[in-house]
């Protein structure tokens, strides 16, 4: 059973599926592991790091993904990659399907058994492999780091003998995993948060870290969440409610932090160019979202827009993927927890069942064929 550590291959992506402690643990259930030749090093992983936990190195990807059973992967395989892999294997990453039928034919195509991480359910024995909740922290805490370097005054309020710097006002908008890591990270730099979210939920858990709580806390609000515990779309009404009630907060704030998102949509747009326009210059927003449409009017996918009046909106993509090194470890562990159920203990050798719901939840495809019901084609 040969397990393929493939470098990624798109320039954005920092991050590697397996780390020596993950590597170890595969090959202690059975695997030979390959790794491509420099795969962990925006990781900080060397090849003689992965040799010394046990993996063979190999020069090439090709080399790698030659009669791989399961291949580990960061980012979703296009169809050049794809061509390496073997029939049948196994491979596991962010699929980023929604809205990406094509590359879901690709590896249909491929006749490979794609998992979507993304799709785990969030049920108490998948949350070692929540892939979302590893991500989104460390991208909640890199946002308030980003906002706080492009920031041309201090965070803390500063008691000093040539006067008093007053503490920064950070706003968070979205209070899921990204927020809530943004609001804690954001207090221990000394700010005064506030928080929204449209979830009656989030309001506990937003003061809960010392942050107070602004929303629109109506009949819809009460109903906002899903069984899955995230949040419905909200309707035309509800949202002119809470922009009127956004807007005269967002301009007494230094720092705006969006991560509100719905899944397999377009993300909500919570932040006007109005509302953009009514902060100080020198303000900072840093969209999350902006992968995904944004929250906020004018942020620009992998750019830090400079408006007219000196408000900064930042867009970093892959905004975990800066903090690799960390980024990669979790991912890798969430991984890894995944691969342990797919194989056998006593005879270690790969046995999927295919009717356990981990797997049901987030198997694309299979034998040739897109498999997953929220992706048929003719739903398209
Ligand atoms: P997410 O990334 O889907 O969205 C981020 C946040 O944006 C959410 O809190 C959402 O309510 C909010 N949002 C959406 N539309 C909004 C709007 N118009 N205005 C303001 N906010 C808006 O969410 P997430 O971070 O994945 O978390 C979703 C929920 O799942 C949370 O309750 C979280 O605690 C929970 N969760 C559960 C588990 C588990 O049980 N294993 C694991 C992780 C997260």
């Amino acid at each position: 059973m040969k397990i393929a550590i493939p470098s990624e291959v798109d320039a954005g992506e920092s991050r590697i599926s397996a780390t020596p402690d993950t590597v170890k643990k595969l090959v202690g259930l059975g695997a030979s592991v390959e790794v491509a030749s420099g795969a962990g090093l925006r990781s900080g992983i060397t090849d003689a790091d992965y040799e010394a936990a046990g993996a063979a190195v190999v020069p090439t990807n090709a080399d790698a993904l030659r009669e791989a059973a399961i291949v580990l992967k960061v980012r979703r395989p296009g169809p050049e990659e794809l061509r390496d892999y073997a029939p049948d294997a196994i491979v596991i990453a962010i699929m980023d399907p929604y809205g990406h039928q094509e590359a879901l034919g690709a590896l249909a195509a491929a006749r490979v058994s794609a998992f979507a991480m993304e799709l785990m359910p969030r049920i108490t024995r998948a949350q070692v492999m929540d892939v979302l909740s590893s991500q989104a922290n460390l991208a909640g805490y890199r946002a308030v780091i980003d906002a706080a370097a492009e920031f041309s005054r201090a965070f803390p309020m500063m008691m000093t003998a040539a006067g008093t710097v007053p503490a920064a006002k950070v706003f968070v908008m979205g209070a899921g995993v990204a927020g809530l890591q943004a609001i804690a990270t954001a207090r221990r730099l000394g700010a005064v948060v506030t928080a929204t979210d449209v979830r009656p939920a989030a309001k506990e858990q937003v003061s809960s870290l010392g942050a107070k709580f602004v929303a629109v806390e109506d009949e819809e609000f009460k109903q906002a969440e899903t069984a899955a515990g995230y949040a419905k779309p909200m309707s035309a009404e509800y949202q002119q409610k809470q922009a009127a009630l956004v807007a005269d907060h967002i301009r007494k704030q230094d720092i705006v932090i969006t991560t509100a998102l719905i899944p397999g949509r377009p993300a909500p747009r919570l932040v006007s160019a109005a509302m953009v326009e009514s902060m100080r210059p020198g303000s900072i927003l840093v969209d999350l979202a902006v992968e995904r449409g944004g929250n906020v009017e004018g942020a620009r996918p992998g750019e830090v827009v400079t408006t007219a009046n000196g408000v900064r909106i930042v867009g970093h993509l892959n905004v975990a993927g800066r903090l690799a090194a960390s980024a990669s470890t979790l991912y890798a562990r969430n991984l890894l927890a995944f691969v342990e159920t797919l194989i056998d203990a006593k005879t270690r050798t790969l046995a999927p069942n295919w009717d356990d719901e981990l797997v049901k939840a987030t198997l694309l495809t299979r034998h040739g064929a897109v498999v997953h019901p929220n992706f048929q084609p003719q739903m398209d």
